[in-house]
């Protein structure tokens, strides 16, 4: 049977490793979101638009092409892994995923991926929107100063200093919780887990724990 797990969360609460730890043992697919708004937003910048510049937004979106293949992103067939973690495109994401023609775009992407095929996504408005049937949906969250020591230890060399990381990582949230569109916030159907003092494993075994007692 196909189900399919939400998980969002403001940025650097884990959702990413916890869900591709989850994916694994539960021998279903991971789907970043977030990689696909950095993806389209690695696009804008390489085609220098801006935006307010819906024209040439609109243009783009119908001829650009973002895929999941075994777990790597592709930006119009191309790999884009590497580049879409980048601090220019991080800085500018959130900008370009308050843009409703984006959004609609990347989210028919998205249900589209989980039609057929059991998975786990992660991001902002899953469990609120793409995913609103999911049987099962976590809001996994930690303080702020833990989530940008935990990002800071993973990007150590990009150079940011921990409170440069924790400005940004503040500031994407203000605006992912506050956009018009699909903000981010926890769906009243999910069960929400502090991560601020459980390792990786005890995430992953929680949610596990909680997807069997409740089955499929
Ligand atoms: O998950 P990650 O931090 O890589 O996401 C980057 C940005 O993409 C978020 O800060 C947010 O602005 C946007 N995003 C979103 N909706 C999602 C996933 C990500 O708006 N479902």
């Amino acid at each position: 049977m196909v189900y399919s797990i939400a998980v969002d969360g403001p940025a650097g609460a884990g959702k990413s490793t916890v869900s591709k730890i989850v994916a694994k043992r539960l021998g279903i697919e991971y789907i970043d979101t977030g990689a696909m708004y950095r993806a389209f937003t690695l696009k804008l910048i390489n085609e220098n638009i801006g935006a307010n510049d819906l024209e040439s937004l609109k243009n783009i979106l119908k001829k650009t092409e973002i895929d999941f293949i075994n777990g790597h992103i592709y930006l119009d067939g191309k790999s884009v892994d590497k580049e879409i973690r980048e601090n220019n495109v991080t800085e500018r994401v959130s900008d370009i995923s308050t843009i409703e023609i984006v959004r609609e775009k990347l989210v028919d992407l998205q249900r589209n991926i989980a039609k057929n095929k059991s998975v786990i996504m992660d991001g902002r408005d899953i469990g609120t929107n793409v995913l609103k049937d999911s049987k099962y949906k976590f809001y996994l969250n930690a303080s702020l100063d833990i989530r940008a020591k935990r990002r800071y230890e993973e990007i150590k060399d990009k150079g940011l200093s921990f409170e440069e990381i924790k400005k940004d990582i503040n500031l994407r949230d203000e605006k992912d919780k506050n956009r018009l569109v699909s903000p981010l916030k926890k769906a009243k159907d999910a069960h929400e887990i502090d991560s601020s003092y459980m390792s990786t494993e005890e995430v992953v075994d929680y949610i596990i724990k909680y997807i069997e007692k409740e089955g499929n």
